[in-house]
């Protein structure tokens, strides 16, 4: 039953930008084997495994090969990478039809012969797992040559053997010697294997025999088996007992069975293993011994674990991706659809077959794409750009990254960021409306509303910043507080409205003849305002209040009910000081300020007092 030895696939290929390469396997397979992804869990598996791994392509060339693999089929991977399954499958094989099924049925498992290039024959075990990506085929090769070897020669030995029995009470022609040194070579054979061979009783079950490696499998000598019939079916993982139970059952009437199993070790370890046995039966067809072999695939296994999750997270992936993507080569040709995505943008693009970007993209966004594409090739790099394209009368825009994969490919994806654009759009416009309400609510918080000079609120706050600034300049600050004389009598007279009008005036004067950056004019409250004047002396101050006289007199305000005049006066308070280290609070400043403004109220008004300094 010849088989076609290896065919492989290995998972994690997409990874390597080489690896995608679907039809362009024969360019891969000339070079170096695909750069195997570090990430990926079974690459180190790949590289150390004791059994052979080889990745093969569709039209069954190595891809790569594990050093392992290298050294099975005693080549360089240099030369491996390139020869054909079929090249090293004996003259008779027929190759075509066997790798086309296995293509097909995706599995294939079995042994086989394998002829090296240096005449070498080999037998060797397999497993096939097909497809693990596009035109990526794994397969996992051992050795059992020495094995077979033992077998053909066990098989002869025992023929042999029982030609002398038979033949030995007559002829008595094999002396003790001669059968002592029989055993000898069968148990230095038995004992070199790396697989355990043993025998069973098919009655009891009880082991007749078993070589040296079961030390090393089991870590159990083979004197514990011999000894203890029940050792095996301990060393079972319980999940895998009923199996093993069934299989020996399965021996009445099946001449072989062949299953994999776990065991533990002595240690606790897990193994996997596989078991083959069959039941020899003597001439009359009575059951003799159950004789098999048991063998370590862990390593296979976890490839072929590592491989399945692999697969799934894959494909997982895939499927959760909303982007485009695509395979693209330098003449803008897609080769292979890999994520059809969620993509709304264009129409349906068909995944099973190659066609141009042309075919699928309106053509200014094609020339886009080619014009990446080859820009991506030219320069090894990724590209990444934006586009906006006018699709049923609407604007939509697509983010699209371009990584180069091979000399001549491209892996192109593209998402749909319409509704991010939108977004962004949405929140510039906002933020805009934001700041303009935060300018206005600042203004407000600050401005007082009837004066629109700055608001008691923004004198205290400059207050504090001046008055921390002097004292570290040791610079004077003065402070002036005015008040409107007889406003009562205005307001009940003239109407709270001219009242109003009348305290936007004095605001509009005060502020204008307070001018110097720093300077500031507040409405302290009712008619009442204040001035801040850092880096301002006595002089200095007592001259704004001057000029704030002059100019209320420049500007004359009828006030027919004052008693001090026929028009609008104001009466001040003005303190000037040079804050101390010590000082921390310049509310005792207002302080005075205020009783300043008191004393010349009670001077008769239209007047200035200059307060006490502090102490
Ligand atoms: P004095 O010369 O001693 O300062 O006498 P006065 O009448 O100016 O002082 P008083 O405190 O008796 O009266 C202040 C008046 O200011 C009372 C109040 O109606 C008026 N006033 C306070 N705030 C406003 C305001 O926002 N608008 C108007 N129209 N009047 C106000
Ligand atoms: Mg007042
Ligand atoms: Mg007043």
């Amino acid at each position: 039953m010849p088989l076609p030895a290896e065919s492989e696939p290995t998972a994690e290929l997409e990874a390597s930008p080489s690896n995608l390469g679907g039809d362009n396997a024969s360019a891969n397979r000339a070079g170096a084997s695909p750069h195997l992804d570090s990430a990926l869990p079974w690459k180190s598996v790949f590289e150390t495994a004791l059994d052979a791994m080889l990745i093969v392509d569709d039209a069954g060339y190595y891809l790569a090969a594990n050093p392992a693999a290298c050294a099975l089929l005693e080549l360089p991977q240099e030369v491996l990478l390139g020869r054909r399954v079929a090249d090293f499958l004996p003259t008779d094989t027929e190759f075509e039809p066997v790798w086309q099924n296995f293509l097909a049925t995706g599995q294939m498992r079995g042994e086989q012969q394998l002829r090296l290039d240096n005449g070498t024959v080999k037998t060797v075990e397999f497993s096939a797992t097909a497809h693990v990506q596009p035109n990526h085929h794994l397969s996992i090769l051992r050795d059992i040559s020495d094995r077979k070897q033992f077998e053909t020669e066990r098989d002869a030995l025992s023929r042999q053997l029982e030609q002398w029995v038979i033949s030995s009470s007559e002829k008595l022609e094999i002396t003790q010697a001669e059968l002592q040194l029989q055993q000898q070579r069968i148990d230095s054979i038995l004992n070199s294997l790396e697989c355990v061979v043993w025998s069973v009783d098919p009655k009891t079950l009880e082991t007749i025999y078993v070589n040296a490696a079961a030390t090393a499998l089991y870590g159990h000598p083979p004197e514990a088996f011999l000894a203890d019939a029940d050792l095996w079916f301990n060393c079972i993982h319980p999940d895998d007992y009923p199996l093993l139970l069934a299989d020996i059952e399965a021996l009445s009437y099946q001449d072989k069975i062949d299953q994999e199993y776990r065991i533990f070790r002595a240690d606790g370890s897990l193994r996997w293993v596989r078991g083959q046995a069959r039941l020899v039966r003597d001439g009359a067809g009575a059951p003799l011994r159950i004789d098999g072999t048991t063998l370590d695939v862990s390593d296979r296994k976890r490839a072929e674990f590592a491989l399945k999750d692999h697969q799934a997270t894959q494909q997982a992936l895939l499927e959760a991706i909303p982007d485009l993507m695509m395979r693209i080569d330098e003449n803008g040709d897609i080769l292979n659809l890999i994520s059809g995505g969620e993509i709304t943008l264009y129409g349906p693009i068909p995944g099973d077959r190659c066609q141009s970007i042309y075919t699928s993209f309106p053509k200014a966004l094609a020339d886009l794409r080619l014009q990446w594409v080859q820009q991506a090739l030219a320069t090894g790099t990724r590209q990444r750009y934006e586009h906006t394209i006018e699709i049923n009368s609407e604007l939509r825009h697509e983010e699209s990254r371009v990584v180069p994969i091979s000399q001549n490919e491209v892996l192109v994806i593209v998402r749909d960021i319409t509704e991010r654009k939108r977004a962004e759009v949405t929140q510039a416009d906002l933020n805009q409306k934001l700041k303009l309400v935060n300018a206005e609510l600042n203004r407000l918080a600050t401005v007082d509303g009837l004066t629109e000079i700055a608001n008691r609120r923004s004198f205290d706050q400059a207050l504090d910043l001046e008055w921390q600034r002097a004292r570290r300049q040791q610079k004077y600050l003065s402070l002036i507080l005015c008040d409107i004389d007889y406003f009562k009598p205005y307001n009940d007279n003239y109407g709270h409205l001219a009242g109003d009008d009348c305290l936007r005036q004095v605001a509009q004067i005060l502020s204008t003849v307070v001018k110097r950056p720093g300077d500031l004019a507040a409405r302290y409250g009712g008619e009442e305002f204040v001035l801040l004047l850092p880096d301002t002396t006595l002089n200095g101050g007592i001259e704004i209040i001057e000029k704030i006289q002059v100019a209320i007199a420049q500007c004359p305000l009828p006030h027919d009910y004052s008693q001090v005049s026929s028009n609008l006066t104001l009466s001040f308070g003005l303190v000037c000081h040079c804050p101390t280290i010590k000082e921390h609070s310049p509310r005792e400043l207002i302080h005075r300020a205020d009783l300043a403004l008191y004393e010349a109220k009670a001077q008769g008004r239209n007047c200035y007092v200059v307060g006490d300094s502090l102490a």
